[in-house]
């Protein structure tokens, strides 16, 4: 399971999401570098885009999250 108890509604893995978070880069005379940013945080939410490998893509709010009891 991943850190955050979300699973796909499709497949039900929890192991094959990719969410679309914003991160902050530091531009680079090669390019861009996200490692470093001095923002090194990234943000994602409820809204953000999400995809799974079986397939299936959507919404972070349309995962299904593990209630924590049972
Ligand atoms: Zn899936």
């Amino acid at each position: 399971m991943n850190a955050f108890g979300c699973h796909c509604p499709k497949c039900g893995s929890s192991g094959q999401i990719d969410i679309c978070a914003q991160v902050w880069v530091r531009l680079t005379r090669v390019g861009t570098a996200a490692d470093l940013s001095r923002q090194g945080n990234h943000e994602w939410n409820d809204a953000s885009r999400a995809t799974c490998d079986c397939g299936w893509t959507g919404r972070v709010n349309e995962l299904i999250k593990e209630s924590g009891n049972g």
